[in-house]
């Protein structure tokens, strides 16, 4: 609680002192009349003297009741701050933020000028609170807000709704400036890193746009439903913004679903691991396994992954099924030729967890495979959350003899100094580079790009989602090492026939 902003006088200080001053000067009153001044004073009759006193009595009254007055005002105003205001950032609060909401929709129907209310969020930021500690998580966002600030043109409300989360009356942009054009504009702004006090923090964001009247009045509404938005856009990853839709109802719906699903789904074992084979290029030998995994669900049958990783790394639920992941294909590696390795995907969220490095030791122990067995793939995402951090993961990694391919590689962070910082032993071209390699000139260039980059970094290529021979043919033209997609392979499930070692299904 600040000095400046708490009131003075309380309440109860203030009736105090009107009861204080308004008893005494009656008591005076009283006292007067009686004894103290006779047949008069000065020359002036008793009944003057009472209508003085009176007078007197009720100016004190007065500028007691006043002075209580002033305090309420006060109180109200100190009220409102500590309340409506959130004090980190000095943005509206969630409450406050309501009622703008709630003004600026009657506003829309008395002018009938649209109005966007924004909703933006951090991705995981309770994650990143966790790892990087709170003082620094309170700089992030006071940062973010500050940044947020500036970035918007003078009198558009911003409220602080949730702990990452952020919501803005937008006024429609006019003129050929579209308000998707004008929040594309922002989250670039919005997405470049934030120096803390101890590293460079760089941050995910997603946003859900709602357009009031067309998607309703009410605040409350309004403000679930640029949420239904917002989390389709993190869901579809897409991009990372999204216009709100009625058909999203149904999709939270899911979504709800999944999430309490997820628990129960683990607790009867409907997981499994499917392996996707990783060829030389040159040889055409298969070099190692990814591990996919896959839920089978009693009723509602295969759901992909992409339906329930996202959801599981937002509840948590991650960290028991990234483990699990680990574990299984640790184990199932016993049953892959001995010269293969076993890549496992690992998620931001598992990657940036505290005893990330204990679980991999106990998952080679437990397992007894050799570290040089597994390859952990992890994206550029995961690694540009706190560098610090990921370099000592990696340098650690790199130590036990772990092999670290950057999954996705091309769709992500931008800035590749990080190349030069981090130990991993592969660049994984994501698959939107391939599916377009034998269609776009220039998408041939960028994967040679990446091969010339990774040979002076001194590390290995592999492509994934290599459907064709067409795709195959450019890649190796390129330089490419290992490729890895439907034409060679589909994930498939481990077959073992009494025991003994049986290769997945190869459609090549
Ligand atoms: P990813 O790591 O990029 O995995 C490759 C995805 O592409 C897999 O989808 C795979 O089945 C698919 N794929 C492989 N070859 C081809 C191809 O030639 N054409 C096409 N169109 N697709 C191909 P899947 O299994 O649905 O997994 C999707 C994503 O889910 C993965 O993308 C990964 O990010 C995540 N994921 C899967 N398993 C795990 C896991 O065990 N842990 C974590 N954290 N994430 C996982
Ligand atoms: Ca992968
Ligand atoms: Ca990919």
């Amino acid at each position: 609680m600040s000095s400046t902003s708490h009131p003075n006088r309380s309440p109860v200080f203030r009736f105090i002192t009107i009861a204080a001053s308004g008893m005494g000067s009656f008591v005076l009153g009283l006292w007067g009349m009686k004894f103290g001044f006779g047949d008069g004073l000065g020359g002036l009759s008793v009944q003057m003297i009472g209508a003085v006193v009176a007078s007197l009595c009720a100016l004190a009254a007065g500028g007691a009741a006043l002075s209580f007055f002033a305090g309420v005002d006060e109180s109200a105003s100190y009220v409102f701050k500590e309340t409506q205001i959130d004090k980190l950032t000095g943005l509206a609060g969630r409450t406050a933020m309501i009622g703008l909401i709630a003004e600026a929709a009657s506003g829309c129907t008395r002018t009938g000028e649209p109005v966007y209310l924004i909703d933006i969020d951090i991705d995981r930021f309770k994650q990143i609170n966790d790892s990087i500690g709170y003082t620094q998580g309170d700089q992030l966002i006071a940062a973010f807000a500050e940044r947020l600030k500036r970035s918007l043109p003078e009198g558009v409300q911003i409220g602080r709704i949730g702990a990452g989360e952020f919501a803005i009356l937008h006024p429609d942009p006019g003129g050929e400036f579209s308000i998707e054009e004008a929040v594309e504009q922002l989250i670039e702004r919005l997405m470049e890193p934030y120096q803390l006090r101890t590293h460079l923090q760089s941050v995910n964001l997603s946003v859900g746009i709602v357009a009031i009247p067309k998607d309703g009045h009410d605040p409350i509404l309004l403000l679930r439903r640029s949420n239904l938005a917002l989390q389709h856009a993190r869901a579809t990853r897409l991009g990372s913004w999204s216009v709100y839709l009625p058909e999203m109802g149904q999709v939270a719906d899911y979504r709800q679903w999944v999430e309490s699903e997820l628990h129960i789904a683990f607790e009867r074992g409907d997981f499994d691991l499917h392996y996707q084979p990783q060829l030389d290029l040159t040889s055409g030998r298969v070099v190692g396994y990814e591990a996919l995994i896959r839920w089978k669900h009693p009723a509602r049958g295969m759901i992909p992954p992409m339906e329930f990783i996202p959801i599981a790394e937002e509840t948590g639920m991650i960290g028991l099924l990234g483990e699990w992941v680990l574990k299984k294909a640790c184990a199932d590696a016993r049953y892959l030729p001995d010269d293969c390795f076993v890549a496992v995907n690992i998620s931001p969220v598992q990657f940036m967890t505290k005893d990330f490095l204990g679980i991999v030791r106990r998952a080679l122990e437990t397992t007894g495979i050799r570290p040089q067995r597994l390859e952990l793939e992890v994206t550029e995402t995961a690694m540009m959350q706190d560098r610090d951090h990921a370099a000592v993961i990696l340098k650690a990694l790199s130590e036990m003899g772990i092999s670290v391919a950057v999954d996705d590689f091309g769709t992500g962070y931008s800035n590749l100094s990080y190349l030069i910082d981090f130990p991993f032993q592969k660049l994984k071209i994501d698959r939107s580079f391939v599916s377009r390699i034998d269609t776009d000139q220039n998408t041939g260039a960028v994967v040679s790009t990446i091969v010339g980059l990774s040979r002076a970094l001194g590390v290995h290529t592999i492509a994934e989602g290599v459907e064709t021979e067409n795709q195959a043919t450019l890649l190796r033209a390129a330089g490419c090492e290992v490729v890895q997609g439907y034409f060679y392979g589909k994930p498939a499930p481990l077959q073992i026939h009494n025991g003994a070692v049986a290769p997945v299904r190869m459609v090549h």
